[in-house]
């Protein structure tokens, strides 16, 4: 049993870091487009990438467009969120943590949630499941970014 067990949490924690690579490509992407490095991807539960995408606020100067959003608007309609993925290198804040509860997603994997916890105890609570990679290279993404534009950070979260 504890093989077994052993082994299913060594093949998740393979994929999760996978699927955390894609947030990774993403919340790069959006950082060398002048705009903060949060990125977000859904999969379904065989790994298959449905859609990604990364906080576009600055550049669009969309503040709804947050990176778990914006994968939420590229995966397109889905029958179901269930078994579904959301993978972010960052946790999620409190209006992408009530997307998750609205649509019903059923697991959330974070690249870490030192620079910004967000809901992730809220949705713990509701019995989603939440996985915190506690990723170096998201920290040290975030926390440089923060360092660097206080401004713009702040007014990511509402804190201005
Ligand atoms: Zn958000």
């Amino acid at each position: 049993m504890e093989t077994i067990y052993r082994q299913r949490m060594a093949t998740l924690n393979g994929e999760s870091q996978k699927m955390l690579s894609v947030a990774l490509k993403e919340a790069r992407k959006g950082l060398e487009e002048g705009g903060l490095p949060i990125g977000a991807a859904i999969f379904d539960r065989s790994g298959r990438l449905i859609g990604a995408g990364h906080n576009r606020r600055v550049q669009n100067g969309d503040p709804s467009l947050h990176g778990e959003t914006d994968a939420f608007r590229n995966a397109g309609r889905q029958r179901s969120y269930r078994d579904l993925i959301m993978v972010t290198t960052l946790a999620p804040c409190w209006y992408c943590s009530g997307l998750v509860r609205q649509f019903g997603f059923g697991m959330v994997i974070v690249g870490e949630s030192r620079n910004f916890q967000g809901g992730i105890d809220w949705l713990r609570s509701l019995g989603i499941q939440v996985m915190d990679l506690d990723s170096e290279e998201c920290i040290s993404m975030m926390s440089n970014f923060i360092e660097e534009h206080p401004e713009l950070w702040k007014e990511d979260i509402g804190a201005v």
